[in-house]
């Protein structure tokens, strides 16, 4: 990057670096937790057909309030809740969207925070939310996570009633610990808040189905806001289009500060066909686990630490050096993430061919490197 210091830019952006992972063309790809397997030919045809069908209509400006795509949004999410305990009546105006759940989080942000404003957050956690908090001149305030990445009812009650936040962020499962938190704790961040209580739940399409969504509580609790995003289990990254579900009055909030038609019609399109077509997409979610299940396994059986994930990658500990794993793997043509905890790293689950190549390469590195994985023996 160049030097910005010498530009009347922001005091506060002076020294940092943009957010995101190398972006290396390797050939096994298991750093940004998308799913792996690309979309079913039967589903990229009917999007071409959909997208012919929009392209004259492109001189004017989209439907921005996408009404389609939140019908779309909740006929997906009814079947989705059918298998949680408990339910919600979902309407199309308890629905919010943009581009990636990204700029839904940032949106949320942008009306509930802003400058004299508080988010907390426990960490480690996923790191666009303290960039996100802080984008908006609000405060980032961390509380920690326990040795296991775990947290409970108790000490988020009595963390989230000391800072006395204007945001309270939770992640589950947790990016990148890939760990789940109960209805509880999220039940108990917002009787002990008096602000907005985010629940980015990226990749809960992942999670073990016992495991209620958090939009089960929605019922009662006005200040409470679900994320979500078709970037991971469905396939769509490339699409960007992430999702929110509220009480109406927070999304009325949002749209006081989404730009002036910030969802394109071919994103609209495209997004309603993905969802019409939502069973092809979240098809491979099984063969993903399966393979976050091998590759925790076999982590484990080396002597890492290993995380239970409820998502589609998983954390593993006890690495004598993340950077020199992340290096000797990148020889071998994989690249995983170093995400900065000390001892720790992170990998996806790939598809069996990348799943496999990930395991052959961690066998050969036992075989000609073996002191340079474990932190303890
Ligand atoms: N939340 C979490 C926890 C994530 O890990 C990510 C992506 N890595 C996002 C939100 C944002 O994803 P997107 O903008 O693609 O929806």
């Amino acid at each position: 990057m160049g030097n910005i210091d010498s530009l009347p830019v922001r005091s506060d952006l002076v020294g940092q670096q943009p957010h995101g992972a190398p972006h290396l063309n390797v050939p096994v790809q298991l750093n940004v937790n998308e799913n792996a397997y690309p979309i079913p030919e039967v589903v990229t045809e009917a999007m071409r057909r959909a997208v012919d069908g929009h392209l004259a209509g492109l001189n004017r400006y989209p439907d921005r309030e996408f009404t389609a795509l939140r019908e779309h949004l909740v006929t997906y999410l009814d079947g989705v809740n059918e298998r949680a305990v408990g339910s919600v009546d979902l309407v199309p105006e308890m629905i919010w969207a943009a581009n990636g759940s990204n700029e839904v989080l940032s949106h949320i942000v942008q009306a509930f925070g802003g400058p004299g404003r508080t988010a907390l957050g426990f960490t480690p956690s996923y790191s666009m939310h303290p960039l996100i908090t802080t984008g908006t001149g609000a405060t980032w305030v961390a509380a920690s996570r326990d040795e296991e990445f775990e947290l409970d009812a108790a000490s988020v009650a009595a963390e989230v009633a000391r800072v006395d936040p204007d945001i309270v962020f939770l992640c589950t499962p947790n990016n990148p610990t890939g760990t789940s938190i109960g209805l509880d704790v999220i039940a108990a961040a917002y009787e002990n808040c008096r602000g907005i209580v985010i629940v980015d739940e990226a990749y809960a399409e992942f999670s073990r189905p016992a495991l209620p969504s958090a939009m089960t509580l929605l019922e009662g609790r006005p200040r409470l806001v679900v994320s979500r995003t078709m970037s991971k289990a469905f396939a769509c990254a490339g699409l960007r289009l992430g999702y929110a579900i509220a009480a109406p009055e927070v999304i009325d909030a949002l749209r006081l500060v989404r730009l002036p038609y910030h969802l394109s019609d071919i994103t609209q399109v495209l997004a309603c066909t993905a969802l019409d077509h939502a069973d092809l997409l979240l098809g491979n979610v099984d063969r993903l686990i399966d393979s976050r299940t091998a590759i925790a396994e076999r982590l484990a059986t080396l002597g890492f630490t290993v995380y239970p994930s409820d998502s589609n990658f998983v954390l593993f500990g006890n690495i004598a050096s993340p950077a020199d794993l992340w290096q000797q793997l990148l020889d071998r043509g994989i690249l995983i993430r170093d995400i900065g905890i000390p001892h720790h790293a992170r990998v996806n689950a790939g598809t069996e061919a990348e799943t496999n190549a990930f395991l052959a390469a961690l066998d050969d590195i036992v075989a000609t490197a073996p002191d340079t994985l474990l932190s303890h023996r």
